[in-house]
């Protein structure tokens, strides 16, 4: 079996520094060393539609969004298939039949939507669907027999649930399925960038991101609105570098070479020497930060723009991927039918 690789993003906004650093940045790197049979990037809208099917216009906004983003950030429609999830209804009828392989119970009891239920107000009443989505992203997975996910940390719980599923689904029914595993940063933060807000994650959801289509005023403005230390109050006084989210993000994002640029000092640890001994401002520090981020964002912006003048471009390249999507998962579909035992006329 060789590595066939899958990633998705749910079209609930653009995409953020977030994705950026924890999933699309690994997913060009993987991309472009060309290890792999073969690459899909999925834009998961049937999935988005399980906390937002009363705002169905959220998601077709957005739609487009992420696709531009992908192709801004160097996602190579040559080499990689992007596609929409809603055009393969293939994932919807293997969702069908590995929703027998789960209990309801073992759904609630995983972390992940334990959190996202929490952040939708859905403790009393959870749709159906939504309880359902890692069900339905296990679909998305092996119906490409997919063997590596780059994702960011947050996901690691529902590739375990795929890959019970895929395991209960092998037993019963015979060899089948592939089992996956997660791709991760092998820093911690940039595995969950916090947001800006200091929550433990920048989430489309949570309104505390850095978008990658931010101009550099909105940049800069979110820059320095930035959580640091509250008892920082004059420029002489010392600072506090642990919990400060400049720095963190600082520790993720700069070089020390971009320090030297950007700032009088050499590397980083000294410039948080300097601020925890006093004598150096929050907005001195939110600077280089705000430059530090600017140079990630400015060829993406430009990228975007091109895309965004010839969307019809951006049309073809998902309707063909969708194309070819859609005809890998049949193959699939018809694999774990003949395995079941349904496919009756073949
Ligand atoms: P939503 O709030 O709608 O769930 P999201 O911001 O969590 O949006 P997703 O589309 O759910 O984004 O996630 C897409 C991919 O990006 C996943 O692999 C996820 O782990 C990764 N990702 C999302 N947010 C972050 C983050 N803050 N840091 C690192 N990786 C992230
Ligand atoms: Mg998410």
């Amino acid at each position: 079996m060789g590595k066939i690789i899958l990633t998705g993003d749910r079209p609930t906004g653009p995409l953020h520094i977030g994705h950026y650093i924890g999933s699309l940045r690994n997913r060009v790197k993987l991309q472009n060393n060309g290890d792999y049979d073969k690459m899909y990037v999925m834009i998961a809208d049937s999935q988005a539609l399980t906390d937002n099917f009363d705002n169905p216009k959220k998601i077709q906004d957005n739609l487009f969004e992420v696709a531009i983003d992908y192709l801004s950030v160097g996602i190579d429609p040559s080499k990689v298939c992007i596609f929409i999830q809603s055009g393969v209804d293939e994932l919807t009828t293997l969702t069908y039949y590995y929703m027998n392989l789960v209990t309801v119970s073992r759904l609630q009891r995983n972390p992940t939507i334990k959190t996202e239920i929490k952040q939708r107000g859905f403790e009393t009443s959870v749709p159906s669907g939504f309880l359902n989505y890692p069900v339905s992203q296990a679909a998305d997975i092996t119906a490409f027999h997919a063997n590596v996910i780059p994702v960011g940390n947050d996901q690691m719980p529902l590739l375990e649930q795929t890959n019970e599923i895929v395991d209960t689904f092998n037993r019963i029914y015979g060899d089948t399925l592939t089992r996956c595993e997660g791709y991760l940063n092998e820093d911690e933060i940039s595995q969950r960038l916090p947001g800006l807000d200091g929550n433990a994650k920048m989430s489309k959801s949570l309104g505390n991101c850095i978008y990658l289509k931010d101009d550099s005023e909105t940049v800069k403005k979110k820059v320095m609105s930035m959580y640091t230390d509250p008892d920082h109050l004059k420029v002489e006084d010392p600072g506090k570098v642990e919990g400060n989210m400049v720095f963190l993000y600082l520790d993720v994002f700069a070089t020390d070479e971009q320090i030297k640029k950007y700032s009088e000092f050499n590397s980083l640890s000294e410039m948080k020497s300097k601020y925890q001994q006093g004598g150096l401002g929050d907005v001195a520090i939110k600077n280089v930060l705000y430059n530090v981020i600017e140079e990630i964002l400015t060829p993406i912006r430009e990228k975007r723009k091109y895309y965004e003048e010839n969307i019809d471009l951006v049309k073809d390249i998902l309707k063909k991927g969708t194309e070819e999507a859609k005809k890998d998962a049949s193959k699939t579909l018809n694999e774990v039918k003949k395995a079941i035992g349904i496919d009756y006329f073949e």
